[in-house]
């Protein structure tokens, strides 16, 4: 088969995919923000007929043929071109989707989507017991999906690949050791010079005046609102439906201005991401972020790298006041505070920039003890407890705020938490070469100019779309390997260096 041929006949359908994929995700923001309740029976209906359309056409032995053919032209590792990049993923996505066999699929969706409702009542109850044998079953899938994909060194190591592509146990045990040595040290000094935790950010306030602060940070970052929306969700997300349409969500409650800001700036580097993908590629990996850790990235730079900055603030402050003026007589240091506050916690979920990642350490060192069958589940408890106590000070009080308390074991998202800490890393080291390349950042943000800094993401990072994996990207663009320092040194500069204590 000619290889011009069978890469235009294997981009044709591998769009056609994405354009499914695309319809999918306009369905489920609908169900995850305006669908009426009543509707949840048939829109699951509606989901799995599009997930089984797009499974047929990704894993149809006829895209084996084509791949065969396309890869004799693009097989050269060194190749950075879209082509090389496209063909590489898509034979991932195949052997992904084709070597798993299709009872297993099924058996694990089927599990997940039980498990889940299992969780919810464990995690109510507080019973892990009630929880281990949905647990044991999931891992033991698991366990098989990884040996059905094959893996480098471990099992653990196929299911990292899932949400980052190329990502190893052992490229991780390159840099957790690191946090677990030097993390713990500088959120109990960051605890002990704060000076309290202030509370301005907490108070009551009316929500369409949290809404409008929220939509100025979105728009003023450079959030588009002629190609994307702001709506509200349980679980704030973003969603590319496609170029020129990409949604944020975020969730408003009367004493929670801090969550609503910071998830909403949170989403905004997501979409900002999605919205610079170049278009010319779209639905094919060139035109794609399939990097879990790079997408996480673009978040939490512009929630914690810009939008807890001074220069930030200094922009945003009298703007606040004036949209909220419930806040008056709030002053620019004790915002800096407020944002910047230190608390560490048992939740995963409402810990601060510095404890955030001993949250993930804890479970990528479970995980992979679970699947190195060095800790059993009935074990993990206990295993949670001890480990919680040595990273974060006190072990927690029940299994419900321990073990419990997330919903991603339930189903089988088993090599995700990683991801998290990484973007965190990508971050900081992205911010520190941002800074070099802009010594005036703070000044600049300060006037209320972030467009500069989304210019260099969008050339530097965005335009990439999947071209190289995202610890390689991160590498490219920064002059380094990806590590510990920006981000060790980012937390130390700022909780050690005096500018908050
Ligand atoms: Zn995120």
């Amino acid at each position: 088969m000619d290889h011009a041929y069978a890469y235009r006949e294997l981009r044709a359908r591998m769009r056609e995919a994405a354009r499914l994929g695309s319809i999918r995700n306009l369905l489920d923001w609908d169900m995850q923000t305006v669908m009426p309740a009543a509707g949840q029976g048939f829109r699951a209906e509606q989901a799995g007929f599009l997930a089984g359309e797009i499974h047929r056409r990704v894993a149809d032995p006829a895209v084996g043929e084509l791949l065969d053919a396309v890869e004799e032209a693009y097989s050269d590792p060194g190749d950075l071109s879209p082509q090389a990049a496209n063909t590489r993923h898509w034979r991932r996505a195949f052997d992904r989707a084709s070597r798993v066999p299709e009872e297993l699929q099924t058996a694990i969706a089927k599990a997940g989507a039980a498990g889940q409702a299992v969780w919810a009542r464990a995690r109510g109850q507080n019973d892990w017991g009630l929880f281990a044998p949905s647990m044991e079953e999931m891992v033991g899938l698991k366990r098989q999906e990884a040996d059905a994909l094959d893996y480098a060194d471990e099992p653990y190591d196929a299911l990292l690949d899932e949400f980052e592509p190329g990502l190893t146990t052992r490229k991780l045990e390159a840099v957790f050791p690191q946090l677990a040595r030097e993390l713990p040290p500088i959120v109990r000094q960051a605890l002990e010079l704060s000076t309290g935790t202030p509370a301005v950010l907490d108070r009551i306030l009316p929500a369409e005046r949290i809404e409008a602060f929220a939509v100025l940070t979105a728009r003023t970052i450079g959030y588009d609102f002629q190609a994307g929306r702001l709506d509200f969700s349980a679980h704030p997300f973003s969603m590319e439906i496609g170029p020129g349409d990409v949604r944020i969500t975020t969730r408003i409650e009367p004493d929670g201005l801090s969550s609503a800001l910071f998830a909403t700036i949170h989403e905004t580097g997501h979409a900002l991401y999605s919205a610079g993908l170049p278009t010319e590629h779209w639905g094919e990996p060139a035109g794609q972020a399939l990097s879990t850790a790079l997408h996480e990235s673009q978040s939490r730079l512009w929630e914690n790298h810009v939008g807890r900055s001074t220069g930030f603030w200094r922009h945003f402050h009298p703007l606040l006041l004036e949209t909220i003026p419930e806040l008056a007589g709030v002053s620019l240091q004790s915002l800096l505070h407020a944002v910047n506050a230190v608390r560490p916690g048992f939740i995963r979920v409402e810990a601060d920039e510095a404890s955030y990642n001993l949250h993930v350490l804890l479970r990528f060192e479970l995980e992979r003890a679970l699947f190195r069958g060095e800790v059993g589940v009935r074990d993990l408890p206990g295993a949670w407890n001890e480990r919680t106590r040595q990273l974060l000070g006190n072990p927690p009080p029940d299994d419900a705020r321990g073990v419990l308390q997330d919903v991603h074991w339930s189903m089988g998202y088993f090599g995700y938490f990683p991801t998290y800490t990484l973007g965190n890393l990508y971050a900081a080291q992205l911010f520190e070469t941002a800074r070099t390349a802009f010594p005036d950042m703070e000044e600049r943000f300060s006037r209320g100019d972030f467009s500069f800094l989304l210019s260099w993401l969008r050339d530097t990072i965005h335009s990439q779309g999947a071209r190289f994996d995202g610890a390689d990207l991160i590498e490219r663009v920064t002059g380094r390997p990806c590590g510990a320092d920006s981000f060790l040194e980012h937390l130390r500069d700022k909780y050690l260096g005096g500018s908050f204590s």
